[in-house]
């Protein structure tokens, strides 16, 4: 209650010091984002219809991204293995056990944690979890905000918590959402996380029943999508490929065709959240892009 009462009065401080023009250059708030490196993980290519030769990296980086806003803190995705269960130290390759007993492999990067610390944040003040969908390559640090206010497409909430859950997840990650009262059920094609159009999540169903992706408008940077799992590959882009394990092959197809449009209409750029090759190239916390 406190601790919620102080964000908002330092919201009101920070529209006050922006109306007054303490903050230089622009008087829009651009957000700042912070990238979170969750690791490599083990990749086969074929899961993907494409060959080792279409792409430079086979395995796939894992990414969760926070952006500080004037009105909230928001955690995009929760990485693939959870803090808690770390097996070993960094570089550590980490055995893990999908619903349907599928096994994966990541190496593991610091701690999501030690991430946030390193940017100056604690778990307890991310306000906002969306996660681009329920994989288990997802969703492995959800647990830790359930404090926070869960934006979650009605679709993919209702797939999470079935009788019979989808193979691709780890259901015990993301439990302590189940009956959080601070669940905002999402159904229209975009949801304006803060209300100033800077950080939208937008509808890109498909790879699951509600997958998300998510827009950043950066004031230097410039507009900025976060894939989720639209793509793990760019050559699943230049070649028009689609994964093997769609739950609906048309509707990612439609959903990429939509979203190459917005890109186009919004000049934005497009991270592809497992692009091992990009993913090096990209600043991480405490760096981050505004
Ligand atoms: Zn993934």
């Amino acid at each position: 209650m406190l601790r919620t009462a102080l964000r908002r009065a330092l919201a009101v401080l920070f529209a006050v010091g922006t109306a007054f023009g303490l903050e230089a250059q622009s008087t829009a708030a651009s957000p700042r984002l912070y990238v979170l490196d969750g690791g490599v993980l083990k990749s086969e290519t074929a899961r993907y219809r494409l060959t080792d030769a279409d792409v430079e990296e086979v395995e796939l980086s894992v990414a969760s991204f926070l952006i500080v806003h004037p009105r909230g803190v928001l955690l995009w995705d929760a990485g693939a293995v959870a803090d808690r269960e770390r097996g070993g130290p960094v570089g550590f390759e980490q055995r893990l056990l999908r619903r349907d007993g599928q096994e994966r492999f990541v190496k593991l990067a610091p701690s999501l944690e030690s991430q946030l610390k390193a940017a100056g944040y604690e778990p307890a003040d991310v306000t906002h979890l969306a996660l681009s969908h329920y994989h288990w390559d997802h969703t492995a640090d959800a647990n830790t905000f359930a404090h926070a206010q869960w934006l979650v497409p009605k679709l993919e909430h209702d797939a999470m918590f079935r009788a019979d859950p989808p193979g691709g997840t780890r259901p015990e990650t993301y439990s302590a959402l189940r009956n959080s009262s601070r669940t905002t059920l999402l159904t229209g094609a975009e949801h304006d996380v803060f209300g100033d159009g800077s950080v939208v999540i937008r509808q890109a169903h498909g790879h699951t029943e509600g997958h998300t992706v998510l827009y950043v408008k950066l004031a230097k940077t410039g507009g900025v999508v976060l894939s989720g799992d639209l793509y793990h590959y760019p050559a699943e882009r230049t070649l028009n490929r689609l994964p093997t394990f769609e739950v609906s092959e048309a509707e990612t197809q439609a959903a990429r065709e939509e979203l190459e449009q917005f890109l186009r209409r919004t000049n934005a750029a497009l991270w592809i959240q497992h692009d091992l090759v990009a993913h090096r190239k990209l600043e991480k916390a405490p760096e981050y892009y505004d």
